[in-house]
């Protein structure tokens, strides 16, 4: 029987209306993401990487249920949810938990620990007493290494670090055994010292549970770290440029602002870092959303720009030969050869 991937995304655009202003005008529609198609399997990772205001969040919004599309389809287990019944809508909104950027703001302040991780427990059934819900409150604390548990159950998030309550929002996102986790940039506000343990974590309760992640973040060299084994999706202002295997996108990068990003990943030796040559974009502009270029939306700035082509033809994301995806005039018309050849 064929294995539906847990979540697919179908050409999803998702608009907003800017301003508008004080006189509550028109506004100007803004396409914050447009035509992203993707899915994640069962078990599997997929890194989504890109530069601040790209899309990420919105993508891992609307993945979570909590932002709807503009257009578009969503698949969840290989049933849309436009199609869902509640009992069916519900089920799908347990299976896709959300990690938040901020751990500061994310728990309850007013809350202790115990409190935070057991009220859902209680409100979707899976205790009834409160001798059950410390069991599985300290079963869970145990989970993502919040030890000694005596030392943290009662206390409230003020009182813990930021890596601490990480690991909160962590387990507090175990509770109903998901199938995917959307972990949206989980360690860009911890201190860096700290941020490999989390990774670590993160990455052993991937393995051990077999749940899938949407791991979200600007930082390659994180999604190089977190991604191994897995699939990686490169964004440019709204829309996927490029997917392969991490290992295929890390090692060969083939559409010229993914290279461009990972030229600028700074290597742990200085000498290298001086040694690399400088990335020759033809501008250091990111684009308006609200007046997006003509044609590939990256022409602007593509040290590989192949003159007016590129700004009346949208490349298409096409399969190449090798299985990733690529977004680029470079290897459209039958251009696989191009595989392997670095524009850089
Ligand atoms: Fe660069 Fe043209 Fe490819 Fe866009 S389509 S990435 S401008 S070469």
């Amino acid at each position: 029987m064929k294995q539906h991937p847990v979540i697919e995304l179908k050409k999803i655009t998702r608009s907003f209306t800017k301003g508008g202003g004080f006189l509550g005008g028109p506004g100007q529609r803004v396409d914050v993401l447009r035509n992203v198609t993707l899915s994640i399997n069962s078990g599997e990772v997929l890194c989504l990487v890109g530069e601040s205001g790209c899309g990420k969040t919105t993508t891992g919004k609307i993945i979570a249920g909590l932002l709807p599309p503009s257009a578009g389809q969503i698949l969840y287990s290989g049933q849309e949810l436009s199609t869902m019944d509640k009992v069916e809508f519900s089920q799908y909104r347990r299976s896709v938990q959300l990690i938040h950027q901020d751990p500061y703001a994310a728990p309850n302040p007013t809350h202790t620990i115990y409190s935070i991780l057991s009220a859902p427990m209680f409100r979707h059934g899976l205790v009834r007493t409160r001798r059950d819900a410390v069991r599985r409150v300290a079963d869970l604390m145990e989970t993502v290494d919040l030890t000694p548990i005596g030392d943290f159950i009662e206390k409230y998030p003020h009182q813990l670090s930021g890596g601490q309550r990480q690991r909160v929002v962590i387990a507090r996102a175990l509770i109903l055994q998901p199938r995917l986790i959307v972990a949206d940039e989980p360690v860009s506000m911890l201190d860096v010292s700290i941020r490999l343990s989390v990774i670590s974590l993160l990455r052993r309760l991937q393995k051990e549970m077999q749940v899938a992640f949407l791991f979200i973040t600007h930082d390659l060299a994180m999604a190089k770290h977190f991604g191994i084994g897995g699939r990686l999706a490169v964004m440019y202002i709204g829309e996927v440029v490029e997917t392969g295997t991490t290992e295929q996108i890390i090692n060969q990068p083939m559409h010229p602002y993914t290279q461009a990003l990972l030229k600028a990943i700074p290597e742990p030796d200085p000498e290298l870092t001086r040694a690399k040559e400088p990335i020759n974009l033809r501008s250091l502009d990111i684009p308006d959303l609200a007046d997006l270029p003509p044609g590939c939306t990256f022409h602007p700035r593509c040290p590989a720009y192949l003159g007016s082509r590129c700004e009346s033809t949208t490349p298409r994301l096409l399969t190449q030969r090798d299985g990733r995806q690529i977004a680029c005039l470079l290897y459209e018309g039958g251009k696989v050869e191009a595989i392997g050849r670095s524009v850089l």
